[in-house]
């Protein structure tokens, strides 16, 4: 089993005394500097702004061997590890792969040096509330497990201390994917492809071909996990690559994960197994069924017991930022959605809610299609309030389903909402674009959104009365 080559001894592609290139002084680039010194290599920083590589992290991998990297630092070193915010053409990368030095992405840099298996997950929506699952199934089973990569944590800095016998559970995105090329997860999962990032891959073959380089690696002794009721997933799975494993809420499937009788349910080895009333899942929606079914699937190799998996998932609290309670005002309840960065999501958000809602949409305008978005709020929303750099495309889209208005930013919507919604409704936050024309992460306009939510007069903290019902699936 791949478990046991991991374990045996992995290639760490890293010998003490290389020089090697970190680029973008970022959290990631930090990581992977911190682990390169840990192999006795010889890391040269480099940030095209120079206040990052003034950092007191960077300041103290400086006191502990690393150095600037100077202008032409790329003649004198044998491998370049960028981070990934590094744009692929950055001149830094350009000139390495012309001099024929390798380049590796941080997840590459971790992967090569973690021995414990990896098990990762990539997709458009899902990933974090998935990993987070799996990572806090395997703890209940009494398993010792890191979890990192995009949901926060570089894995560079995770893995030193996890031992062979433990496990790191990683959301990857498409960009990290790109920058692999040895990355061979024991089990890797691909979630679903939904346009998102187009900007960067060009088109969504070229998106969905991104994300698939996850099993590009795999071999014998290694599990694939696809969403079952999305076509052509299958496909993405090389023939003589991994086994494949799936889940889905429509239909039984031979192996993996589904939903039988309001049941989430394992089907492994040939025998089925109810683990946990869907209604009981503690974080709401349809979509929330399938992040349990595909955690319940990814974790499935580790033959974990099927009471430890239940109180797992019955005991799984929902991450900051998706469809986080923040309050009552007035008997309306306020949800932070902030982390539904594309319309697919924000979709989902919104078709998770039982109750009439008022919307606010908003952000940079990736340039997707708001008409999904515009379907999914025709028979919830109440009315939507959209802001931004995306508003008036938005509340366009919109207004061909509900009554929409364009409002100038974040507080205005949350001011127009509190007097639109009427008692019983939820005013949600699931703004369908990224974050980056007015805050430098969702996590600030989450924390945005709760701060103005909090100074509404009448404001109840959550609790005082019920928020968004559980999905009865
Ligand atoms: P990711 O890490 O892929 O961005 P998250 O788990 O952080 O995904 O969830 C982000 C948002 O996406 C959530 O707030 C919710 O609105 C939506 N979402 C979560 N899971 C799914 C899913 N399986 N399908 C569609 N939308 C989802």
């Amino acid at each position: 089993m791949a478990f046991d080559r991991m374990c045996a001894g992995h290639t760490r592609g890293i010998r003490p005394g290389d020089r090697v290139l970190v680029v973008g002084m970022g959290r990631s680039g930090q990581a992977a500097a911190s682990l390169l010194l840990g192999e006795g290599a010889y890391p040269l920083l480099a940030d095209d702004d120079g206040g990052k590589l003034r950092h007191p992290v960077v300041e103290a991998l400086i006191a502990a061997g690393a150095a600037v990297a100077e202008a032409d630092a790329v003649a004198a070193v044998s491998l370049v590890v960028s981070s990934p915010g590094v744009p692929p053409a950055h001149p830094l990368l350009t000139a390495a792969r012309e001099r024929g030095i390798p380049v590796w992405g941080e997840l590459e840099l971790a992967s090569r040096s973690c021995r414990a298996p990896l098990l990762a997950v990539t997709g458009s929506d899902g990933k974090s509330t998935t990993c987070a699952m799996m990572a806090h199934l395997i703890a209940t089973a009494g398993r010792e497990v890191v979890l990192g990569g995009n949901i926060g944590t570089p894995l560079s800095s995770l893995v030193s201390s996890l031992p062979c016998n433990g496990l790191a559970v990683v959301e990857v995105s498409s960009y990290q994917l790109e920058t692999t090329e040895s990355f061979r997860p024991w089990v890797a999962g691909l979630l679903n492809v939904e346009p998102d990032h187009l900007e960067r891959h060009g088109s969504l073959d070229a998106y969905a071909r991104a994300k698939a380089r996850i099993f590009g690696r795999q071999g014998p002794g290694d599990w694939a996990v696809i969403n079952g009721d999305r076509a052509g997933l299958g496909a993405l799975v090389p023939a003589a690559g991994a086994t494949v494993l799936e889940f889905s809420t429509r239909r039984s499937i031979p192996a993996g994960a589904c939903l039988m009788e309001g049941w989430l349910t394992h089907v492994w080895r040939g025998e089925r197994q109810r683990i946990l009333r869907a209604g009981d899942l503690p974080v709401p929606g349809h979509h929330n069924v399938e992040n349990a079914l595909a955690a319940l699937t990814m974790v499935l190799p580790l033959e974990l017991r099927p009471e430890h998996l239940a109180v797992g998932l019955s005991s799984f609290r929902a991450l900051p930022h998706r469809l986080e309670p923040v309050g009552t005002v007035a008997g309306v309840d306020f949800v932070n959605d902030s982390k539904a960065t594309n319309v697919h999501s924000a979709a989902a958000g919104l078709a998770s809610m039982e109750r009439p809602v008022v919307l606010l949409v908003g952000g940079k305008d990736k340039g997707l299609s708001f008409a999904p978005l515009a379907e999914a709020a025709r028979n919830r929303a109440r009315m939507a309030f959209a802001y931004g750099e995306a508003g008036v495309r938005l509340a366009e889209a919109l207004a061909l389903a509900v009554p929409a208005e364009r409002v100038v930013d974040l507080v205005a919507a949350v001011h127009a909402a509190a007097r639109s919604a009427r008692p019983g409704d939820v005013v949600l936050l699931s703004p369908a674009c990224s974050s980056f024309d007015a805050y430098g992460s969702f996590e600030q306009r989450g924390e945005h959104f709760r701060e103005l939510v909090m100074a509404l007069p009448g404001y109840a903290p959550v609790g005082h009365q019920e928020s968004p019902k559980k999905s009865s699936r």
